[in-house]
């Protein structure tokens, strides 16, 4: 059967996402979910909608979400594409734009779904590769910007933690193509959105900023993120994307949450105390933490005992995300940790000490 399948298809091994277990016994800081509800307003939508129309199908262009975005990043509704998540989002852009053999690049290490995603659209990968300061060498970006039709740039980035500037992303727009800002934790660092890059003229075209309410807006289980392109951009989009890949349960309680900016900043303020207090913790443990602008940090330990690490605090119903980067030059291997409630990272404190304590003796 499976020579039935494309080419390319039988040749890839699959993304493989995060554990998820489903029972609430476990403490969960390894796929970058937010600890905190989200906003009370999101379940009132969700049961007025329940409760109504579920019957007809929902509004294709998700018009009052478009409005209530376009007015979160000063844009107009026709420059916001809603998606099932933000992982669709990328899927629309890969449909989209890329030919059979293009060539796409993304800086390593960062999000591997990208690569799942190319290769299933028969599109040639190039890694961007990271220094141990995770910056790229200009001699790579000038190749590049010249080779690829996608560039796509998690900021900030994943597993790292690391943001990079407007200056640095400019270097990284294709001569003929498109520069994706995967904006999937946008909302972490403490200066504004960088949605608002695209007011910038060299950012107004060939330039999409993805969103997900997954992580800031904690709905990671809802399904929602969106484009913000020009509209000669997302006017194409629009012709690839499913009609209805966003439910009416979805539209509503997506619009609920970005209206309530205060839930949400409130959430993104404890967080970003925790991830402080979480990285103090771990130096003094002895781990190497980089600086993080996002809802989670990425540390490594001089033992180099990752798994060792990892698979201890499992054994304690901890799960974090212990990864290994293949070919990686400078950053093979380390512990990426999100944040999660302050109870809950007093225990991985904890069970971390203990965890130090034993690899030292
Ligand atoms: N981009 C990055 C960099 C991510 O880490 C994630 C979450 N795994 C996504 C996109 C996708 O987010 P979602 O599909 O949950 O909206």
């Amino acid at each position: 059967m499976s020579s039935l399948f494309r080419k390319n298809i039988q040749e890839i091994a699959g993304y493989v996402p995060g554990e998820q277990p489903q029972t609430s016994d476990w403490i969960k800081l390894n796929t970058n979910e937010n600890p905190y509800p989200p906003s009370p307003k999101v379940a009132e939508a969700i049961q007025k909608t329940a409760t109504s129309r579920l019957n007809i199908y929902p509004d294709a262009s998700a018009t009052v979400f478009r409005e209530a975005a376009a007015d979160l990043f000063s844009v107009s509704p026709d420059w916001i594409l809603p998606a099932n998540g933000s992982d669709e989002n990328l899927t629309i852009i890969f449909r989209s734009f890329c030919e059979d053999g293009s060539t796409i690049a993304y800086p390593y290490p960062s999000y591997v779904l990208y690569e799942t995603l190319a290769k299933i659209q028969n599109c040639s990968v190039e890694r961007l590769q990271l220094d141990h300061n995770f910056q790229w060498s200009p001699q790579d970006a000038a190749e590049l910007t010249k080779l690829c039709r996608l560039i796509l740039v998690p900021n900030p980035n994943s597993p790292t933690g690391n943001r990079w500037t407007a200056d640095q992303l400019a270097t990284l727009r294709p001569d003929n193509g498109i520069l994706v800002m995967d904006e999937a934790y946008g909302d972490f660092p403490s200066t504004p959105h960088m949605g608002q890059l695209l007011s910038e003229s060299r950012f107004s075209k060939r330039t999409i900023v993805t969103r997900t309410l997954s992580k800031s807006y904690s709905l990671a289980g809802l399904r929602f993120g969106f484009s913000i392109a020009d509209p000669e951009l997302t006017s194409g989009m629009l012709k690839v994307k499913d009609s209805y890949n966003c439910d009416a349960i979805a539209i509503a309680a997506a619009t609920a949450a970005i209206l309530d900016q205060d839930w949400m900043l409130n959430n993104r303020r404890m967080i970003v105390e925790t991830r402080q207090r979480l990285a103090n913790a771990l130096t003094s443990l002895g781990f190497e933490v980089s600086p993080s602008d996002a809802n989670f940090i990425w540390v490594v330990h001089p033992s180099g005992r990752h798994q060792y690490i990892y698979e201890q605090l499992k054994a304690q119903k901890i799960l974090i995300r212990f990864m290994k980067f293949a070919g990686s030059n400078q950053l093979a291997e380390g512990l990426r940790i999100s944040i999660g409630s302050d109870e809950e990272i007093d225990k991985t404190i904890d069970a971390l000490q203990q965890i130090v304590k034993d690899l030292n003796e």
